[in-house]
């Protein structure tokens, strides 16, 4: 009997990442999977690994996926380069980002 082969492909044309997952932190529970509303992710197939970003651009940053996780640290946001907070302190002259 034939064993079915799944293919995920992720689009090429738009290969960034809305999210960067710490391996090293994440165990793959997958809740960031299940509480994303446009299945931006699939799961890894490999059991505890962080999941597959197969439709990065369909991101909306709402923050579920982040705010869910829970292992602190484990998905943290890559804001678009338009959509990142600068600040400067008058004093210092230091700059700071979001
Ligand atoms: S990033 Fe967090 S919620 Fe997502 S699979 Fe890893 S540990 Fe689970
Ligand atoms: S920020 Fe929202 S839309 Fe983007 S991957 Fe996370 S849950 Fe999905």
């Amino acid at each position: 009997m034939s064993k079915d082969k799944i293919v995920a492909i992720p689009n090429i044309p738009t290969p960034n990442k809305p999210v960067i997952f710490n391996p090293d932190i994440c165990k793959g529970c997958n809740i960031c999977v299940e509480v994303c509303q446009v299945d931006v992710y699939i799961p890894h197939p490999e059991k505890g690994k962080p999941p597959i970003i197969l439709h990065p651009e369909e991101c909306w940053y709402c923050g579920c996926c982040v705010n869910d996780c829970p292992r602190p640290g484990a998905i943290e946001f890559n804001w678009p380069l338009q959509q990142r907070g600068y600040w400067k302190n008058k004093t210092t002259g230091e700059v700071h980002q979001i």
